[in-house]
């Protein structure tokens, strides 16, 4: 094992750095911002290709297969920023602006929720609600409404406190009709966090609600127009890697796992971070790569471990990863026991390709059915993967585990059984089409561990991006921010962790600072 002890990555231009672990959405966000700020970051990413939860590789046909489908929302102002701020707007495809449901009890048929264009919100949510008859009667439609009044008046404050209820819950506690939870909540609780509504928390339905009933277009959807890893992230690592006007210059380097975060006895803080292999992405680029962070390439990663030292480290990992990582020391401290309290939610993305094309739709689609969640047919979506005569189906499998109400362990069955199952799914949503439809091929993508399982209860124990270890930040969906666990969370707790750095990094000497870590709840110091 060779060794090359406290490489200075500053040699050269005598500015600060900043060596960010993860190259996900958090990650490449902080990076940017702190490149912005005239730091000099180094992101050091654990798997061959960048992206995390949106990364996506090639299978042997050239076809794209991704961890998950995605999709941007109009309340998403942080994601919007970036792309505007990468100059790269133009990638994101506007669908129209409806939402479209699959109707329970009647296989193949669908409804759509119309958001009329020019009419604000929350109007336009009014409008959209009130002139679909299909789902809800008009008797569940006040009952539905009212007591989503105190979320209107309360607020964020009121959402927030929601958080103990599970969905169930809160609409016992409101007298809403069943129905609502099985024509509506279910299907968005699956969506926004891969969980059945009885498992989840009020706070996750809440909070998309708010936003896409404030704000105009908020509940309008958008595909990006290709692979997550060349689309979006490789327009970050060259912004990154690029020589700002600072004169600072970076480095994302794939295939480079964070081993161990070594830190100084007494002061807890970090004196280097020991990682394997390194590359820079030319040889292992972005895209074209068959796994996402197998044992093959940590093994051959390992062959070489070196330590990086840096002004500052922010982790970006998912808190399964990080907990994974933290340093003894720092294991009993209240603000790292608080993690004990979160982990990733199960999910799996279930790619179908047919001979033909099923019912074509260019939008996503809630399934309504048992074990899918969302679905989108992606010939029609994406313009890279665009098909006029083939379908290809990418559905997100969900709930998959029995804590996210699943009478099945999912995860653990083979891919085999994954598609025989989903299969059956589709004779529901395509009972005419599917009949003759051949199934050429499929891939699915399983995540064991996927954005923080938004159970009752977990918000008051996500951490803020300020930890109590000076030279240490957080970013990652699961942080503190109130995007939840998502692509808007992830890009905006890196934002947040880049102007912690920053308040960290000018602050050097001073006891306190201006951006604290979020006070621990008390059940965990009186647990400690
Ligand atoms: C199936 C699916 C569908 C989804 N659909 C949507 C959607 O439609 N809209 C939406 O907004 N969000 C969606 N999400 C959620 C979204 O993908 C995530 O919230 C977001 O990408 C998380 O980004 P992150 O940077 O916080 O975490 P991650 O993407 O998990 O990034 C963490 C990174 O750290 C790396 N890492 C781990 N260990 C180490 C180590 N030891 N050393 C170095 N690096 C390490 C990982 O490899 C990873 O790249 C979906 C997620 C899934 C799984």
């Amino acid at each position: 094992m060779s060794e090359t002890l406290f490489q200075n990555y500053d040699a050269n231009n005598g500015k600060k750095t900043v060596i960010v672990i993860g190259g996900g959405l958090s990650g490449l966000s902080c990076g940017k911002y702190l490149t912005d700020l005239g730091y000099s970051v180094t992101v050091v990413e654990r798997a061959n290709v960048l992206g995390g939860k949106v990364s996506a590789w090639r299978d042997k046909d050239g076809d794209w297969i991704e961890t998950g489908l995605h999709v941007f929302f109009g309340a998403y102002p942080n994601a919007m920023n970036l792309f505007k701020e990468l100059d790269i707007e133009d990638r994101l495809q506007w669908k129209k602006h409806t939402m479209c449901f699959a109707m329970q009890d009647y296989p193949g048929e669908f409804t759509e929720f119309w958001f009329p264009e020019k009419v604000p919100a929350p109007f336009n949510m009014a409008a959209a609600i009130l002139t679909n008859d299909k789902m809800l009667s008009w008797g569940e439609k006040v009952r539905t409404g009212l007591p989503l009044l105190p979320m209107l008046i309360g607020g964020q404050k009121y959402i927030d406190a929601q958080d103990e209820l599970s969905v169930e819950a809160w609409m016992k506690k409101n007298k809403m009709p069943q129905r609502v939870s099985d024509e509506l909540f279910t299907a968005m609780g699956k969506a926004l966090d891969f969980i059945d509504s009885d498992k989840l928390s009020m706070t996750v339905i809440l909070t998309a609600m708010n936003r896409f009933i404030n704000e105009t277009d908020g509940s309008k959807t958008a595909f990006l127009d290709g692979n997550q890893p060349d689309r979006l992230c490789k327009p970050m690592k060259e912004y990154i890697e690029g020589k700002n006007e600072r004169g600072t210059k970076g480095e994302v380097l794939v295939a480079t796992p964070l081993r161990e975060i070594m830190v100084d006895d007494t002061s807890g803080e970090i004196v280097g971070v020991r990682v394997s292999g390194g590359s820079d992405g030319r040889n292992n680029s972005t895209s074209g790569s068959d796994s996402v962070g197998g044992e093959e390439e940590e093994k051959e990663a390992a062959s070489s471990s070196k330590i990086l030292t840096a002004d500052h480290y922010v982790s970006a990992m998912s808190v399964d990863a990080l907990k994974l990582h933290l340093p003894a020391a720092w294991k009993t401290m209240p603000f790292f026991k608080q993690l004990d309290e979160l982990s990733g939610v199960p999910v799996i993305n279930v790619h179908l390709w047919f001979d033909r094309k099923l019912r074509p739709y260019n939008g996503l689609v809630f399934s309504r059915s048992k074990l899918l969640s969302v679905y989108a047919d992606m010939s029609e979506c994406c313009k890279e993967y665009a098909n006029k005569d083939k379908t290809m189906l990418e559905l997100v499998f969900a709930p998959c585990d029995a804590q996210s109400g699943a009478d099945v362990n999912w995860i653990k069955k083979s891919d085999g059984e994954i598609v025989a199952a989903t299969m059956l799914e589709l004779e529901r949503l395509f009972p005419d089409e599917i009949k003759d439809a051949v199934l050429l091929k499929s891939a699915v993508v399983k995540t064991p561990r996927s954005v923080y399982r938004a159970i009752p209860g977990r918000n008051k124990f996500r951490p803020s991006q300020s930890t109590p270890i000076r030279n240490f930040t957080l970013a990652g969906d699961f942080t503190f921010q109130k995007y939840l666990g998502s692509m808007e969370g992830a890009i905006l707790s890196g934002k947040l962790a880049s102007e912690v750095v920053d308040d960290r990094l000018n602050s050097s000497g001073k006891p306190t600072f201006t951006i604290p870590p979020k006070e621990v709840h008390e059940s965990v110091v009186v647990g400690n």
